[in-house]
Formats: structure tokens, sequence, C-alpha cells
């Protein structure tokens, strides 16, 4: 039988994750206990590379329960008010600063370029590709978008579940469409445009229904959502409609599964304890209605409750034989873990 192929993950938490931990970044490379994700774990999982997001957390959303309310069939989530700039930027200062140290271990290369990841996926070392999950430490004049470009950034979402100076963010509802917020400020199509520019990615991940059409008409690439899942499945409200997910495949574009529980779980529940099957069935879903072309892995490591099914990084082998035992061909396992990414980055790249 084929070896399973490796894989390219479209977003991981892990810098927040060791700041949190307030872990040597050291740990990353070394191995540590807790968490999602280590180089240790990506090389025993035959992970190739990752993008890796630079998110400013709003405590008080990770906070008490409070800000959470149950409904008879449900919970809603406050959304948490905007980040002030100078702690976004200040924020994001010290995760920049993680990367560059992860990024300078031996066995982990920063991607910039597809030539890049594809060095990763064909050789030993983990590739690791810039993201800022939530713009806020961009100024909405893009005066600082030139200097963040050149630390490496590819790949930006305009705004997490919270307002930012350039879109809405979706709050955590369930259940819920997506369409509960404002789409794309005048900043925001400012921002979409300068990354078609430059190449950089717009991730549409956790942007409101209206901001994710206003990215659809700003941009020429193809719509991407780094980590999401079937609303079909999964009726939260950061889930991908079935129109939506239309879209992302009629522009080429690509959607990368996580693995959250309360984004795969039918019932909206944030309790790990379910097997793969539950991946398995948003993985069925997503290429019934896009075409394996379109669909990818997202997996948020170290940024949510992950399923048992998957557990951490090193569940990635055992999701790829699942789907192979039910049906999926060598050919699509490819595409699934890593040439769907490469095809997408590379036509938004320009590389
Ligand atoms: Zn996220």
């Amino acid at each position: 039988m084929s070896a399973l192929p490796p894989v390219v993950d479209g977003h991981n938490d892990s810098l927040l994750a060791l700041r949190r931990a307030s872990a040597d970044p050291a740990a990353f490379r070394d191995g540590h206990p807790g968490g999602d994700l280590d180089l240790p774990r990506a090389r025993d999982a035959g992970l190739a590379a990752g993008l890796f997001a630079v998110f400013v957390p709003s405590e008080d959303c990770f906070g008490p329960e409070a800000a959470r309310t149950e409904t008879a069939d449900g919970y809603r989530v406050q959304r948490p008010p905007p980040l002030a700039p100078s702690a976004a930027r200040r924020v994001t200062d010290e995760l920049l600063e993680a990367f560059d140290v992860v990024t300078g271990f031996d066995g982990v290369r920063k991607c910039t370029t597809v030539e890049d990841l594809r060095a990763c996926v064909e050789g030993d070392e983990l590739g690791a590709v810039l993201h800022f999950e939530g713009a806020e430490a961009i100024a909405p004049d893009l005066s600082n978008f030139a200097d963040y470009y050149d630390r490496g950034l590819r790949s930006l979402g305009p705004a997490w579940s919270r307002p930012t100076q350039f879109a809405d963010g979706v709050p955590f509802r369930y259940p819920s469409t997506p369409d509960c917020g404002g789409g794309l400020t005048d900043a925001g199509r400012r921002l979409v445009e300068r990354c078609d520019d430059r190449g950089v990615l717009v991730d549409c991940a956790h942007l409101t229904a209206r901001g994710f059409w206003d990215v659809h008409d700003a941009s020429t690439n193809p719509l991407v959502v780094s980590h999401s899942a079937a609303h079909g499945v999964c009726p939260l409200s950061r889930n991908l409609t079935d129109d939506q997910l239309d879209a992302v495949a009629d522009t080429g574009g690509v959607v990368g599964l996580t693995f959250a529980a309360n984004a795969l779980r039918p019932d909206g529940d944030s309790n790990p304890d379910v097997e793969l099957s539950v991946v398995v069935d948003h993985v069925d879903y997503l290429v019934d209605r896009m075409g394996v072309d379109h669909v990818a892995l997202g997996s948020d490591f170290d940024g949510a409750t992950v399923v048992d099914g998957v557990g951490d990084a090193t569940g990635l082998p055992d999701l790829l034989a699942v789907l192979r035992e039910s049906g999926y061909s060598q050919a699509d396992l490819r595409k699934l873990a890593h040439e769907n990414w490469l095809r997408v980055l590379g036509e938004v790249w320009g590389s």
C-alpha cells in the first residue's frame, strides 16, 4: 500500500499556545507535553507545513463563561469589542518574534513561496507560513503593510470573531447562519486589493456572510477559508453554507477543514469525545458539494478543542488512513493532504 501523503495544514495557533504557556519557543523544537503540535510531533505525523497564525486574543472572550448565553437549542457568545491598535501591535510583535525564533530552528523553514512549501513536502523540514488571524495590527491606511510583508506575511484574515477596522467577524452562535454582522469596510476593500497586488492570501475564515461576499466581489483570487466546516452538517455560525461552498469551488479556491469539536459535531457541543467519523462526515459533505479539488485540512491545532478521534498532530495519519479505508484514492488523498493548498497558494502568491 502506498505511503500516506505529507500534510500541508491551513491553520494552527502554536505561537499563541507557546505564549500562553509562557514557554520558551525552544519547547516547540524540543517537544512539550501539552498542546497539539511541536516539531517532534510534526515529524511523526508527516506534517510538512502549516500556516502559523499570529492571533491577538480578546482575553475576556476566553475568560468567564459570562459572555456565553445558553438558548433553547444552543448558545450565543457575545462579540468581543474591537482591540486597541496599540495592544494589537504589541502582541503581534511578540508573536512575530516567536515566529522568527521557531523558523530559525534547524528543521523548520520559513515559507514565502510555493517552492519553499514544495521543498518541505518533498523533504524533511517543517514549513511555516506567516498568517495574521484578524488584521488589527495593520494600519487602516496600510502604511505598515509592507513591513509585515517583509517579515514574511503571506496570508491574513481581515477579522476574527470581533469587529476590526477592515471587517466584522462572525460571533460564535449555534445554531445560526453566518449572516450576523457587517461586511468589509472601505479600508477592508483597500486591504483586499493590496493583498491581491502583493500576493498575500485573503482568508475568509470567521468573516460574516456579508464579509465573505464582499471579498468575493473585491478579490480576483480564488476564495479561501483556512479553517471551517460544513454548515450543512453542523449549523454553527462560523461554518460555511452551501452557497458559500459553491462560491469557493467556482473560484477555484479551497476550504481547510477544522478539527474543532464545536464546528464538527452536529449538536454543536464542544465535548471532544467523538470519533474520527465526525471528521470524515464533513470531508464527504465538502467533497460531494465542491469536488475533491477544493477540500483541504485546516486543523486549528493549539487553537481549538480538537476532537479526540484526531487528538493532536500525531492523529493526522489516522485520519488519512480512515479516509483511504472509506474509499478515497491515493490521488484524492494527495489533493486533500497538500496538493490543493499548493495549487491555491501558488495562484495567489504568484509563485
Ligand atoms: Zn480561528
